[in-house]
């Protein structure tokens, strides 16, 4: 989000779609909407991530709130969610950083 801050305009961020592997956490969901994206694309939901996590590490450290529930927190700027899509294909980068091989 920083390097699409550094090289759009506000303007130009309004009009683009974010597309990402999983769904953003309550951080990065916050940075989406004051960065102006109004719309996001994601793969999988968070706690399909987390449970990737699981695997190396049985207690991630997740925060329980979707992305939806971030950006619903606005009343005047709707940023429009479709997710999750295509969720085989979108674990298989995190299954590679989570596992790596031995
Ligand atoms: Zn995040």
């Amino acid at each position: 989000m920083s390097a699409a801050c550094r090289r759009f305009h506000a303007r130009e961020l309004s009009e683009l779609v974010m597309c990402v592997s999983a769904e953003p956490c309550a951080m990065c969901a916050g940075a989406t909407f004051f960065a102006g994206v109004r719309a996001v694309v994601f793969g999988l939901f968070a706690d399909s991530l987390a449970d990737l996590w699981a695997v190396e590490n049985p207690n991630p450290h997740v925060l329980d709130m979707s992305c939806r529930q971030v950006f619903e927190m606005s009343a005047t700027h709707p940023i429009t969610v479709l997710g999750p899509t295509m969720e085989e294909e979108a674990g298989v980068p995190h299954l590679g950083y989570v596992i790596p091989d031995k």
